[in-house]
């Protein structure tokens, strides 16, 4: 079976011509897709014949909303039913410029990061790009705001899924589809070896965030397993790489947890291997600290309110751009995963 909402208007077109069918419709179909339909049935331009044939031959399939909890901030923290039972989870959240949906890039995750529930069960499977067009489309539908901003953000490691991550980014670009300008997504990355050297090759026009949280191999080691694929310093070079290729800014994710990666002299090492990145990187650079949300059986606690001050202002002394991540949804547990976890795994 084909998984149609998955492709690309020229590769419809092939698979018409295999059929022996005019890959003019291609487009008809593309723009059906696009639009959001649910049944070929709806795609009232296209002969009968052919939308039996469709039918058969492909899946047209959405995901099914099995929790949506609102947040007293505006946070809407979805659940979805995937075609095969799995569970995976889609945030919206409100701010001043309009609403961004945290996507899920993975069911599971296999980077094994310490403070993070959505690897525990290790990784389940990839998403295909339909399943992420269907959460930032289906996230508008069913909390009925108008969609305008994408993190992928979510469950997974999107550079782990690269390719489907890559068709998901030029679908929903697309003007048929749901036309989300690059520069209104961003995608978050652990850095596995060769991620974001192939992302920089694509010259794209998103926002990269790196989840760097600590500065030294040490205490990265301890927080994030994938931090062996080179260590900090491989991870910072391919940052340098991106920024000088593609003149885009990088933003780095650093969570704060007590006594482990917050002390002053954690700030000092941060402060020196960023300005280690060179002048013409500083412009593009920026540290977004993160209050640790605390998940269930992980070793990590937040970094009491003070401490995450005093971080703040060894950054910005150090000539470090930072800011502090607003928390939001934290009564409705929107760190990700943790919806997933209670869920339990997928059903029979
Ligand atoms: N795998 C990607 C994207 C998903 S994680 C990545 O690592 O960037 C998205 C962000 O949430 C990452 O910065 C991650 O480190 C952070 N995160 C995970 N668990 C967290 C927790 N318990 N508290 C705060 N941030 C967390």
């Amino acid at each position: 079976m084909y998984d149609i909402k998955s492709m690309k208007e020229n590769e419809i077109a092939q698979l018409l011509q295999t059929e022996g069918e005019p890959p003019f419709r291609a487009k008809q179909i593309f723009g059906w897709l696009g639009a959001g339909v649910s049944s070929f049935d709806e795609m009232t331009n296209i002969p009968k014949a052919l939308r039996e044939k469709l039918k058969e031959k492909c899946i047209l399939y959405s995901p099914k909303c099995l929790t949506k909890q609102e947040s007293k901030d505006g946070t809407v923290k979805l659940l979805w039913e995937l075609i095969d039972g799995n569970a995976i989870e889609s945030v919206v959240m409100p701010y001043r410029h309009g609403n961004s949906v945290c996507i899920s890039s993975q069911v599971g995750c296999r980077m094994g990061c310490a403070f993070c529930a959505s690897t525990r069960g290790g990784l389940v499977r990839n998403l295909a790009a339909s399943e992420m067009i269907d959460q930032v489309r289906c996230s508008g539908l069913v909390t009925g705001r108008k969609i305008s901003n994408i993190v992928i953000m979510g469950i997974g490691e999107p550079l782990d899924n690269f390719d489907n991550v890559v068709r998901f980014l030029e679908l929903v670009n697309h003007p048929d589809v749901l036309g989300i300008g690059m520069r209104h997504i961003s995608l978050s990355t652990s850095g596995p070896e060769g991620g974001i050297r192939r992302l920089a090759e694509l010259d794209l026009q998103l926002t990269l965030s790196v989840s760097l949280h600590a500065p030294d191999d040490g205490t990265r080691n301890r927080m994030m397993p994938v931090n062996r694929q080179g260590g900090v310093s491989r991870l910072i070079d391919d940052c340098r790489y991106y920024c000088l290729k593609t003149g885009r800014r990088i933003s780095f994710e650093y969570l704060l947890a007590r006594g482990v990666n917050d002390s002053d002299d954690h700030a000092a090492d941060l402060v020196k291997l960023l300005k280690g990145m060179g002048p013409e990187c500083q412009p593009l650079i920026h540290v977004n600290l993160i209050p640790l949300n605390p998940v269930e059986g992980a070793p990590f606690q937040p970094s009491d309110p003070e401490r995450v001050a005093s971080f703040e202002r060894d950054l910005i002394k150090g000539g470090i751009r930072t800011t502090v991540r607003r928390r939001m949804g934290a009564d409705i547990d929107a760190a990700c995963g943790q919806l997933r976890r209670r869920h339990g795994a997928k059903r029979p």
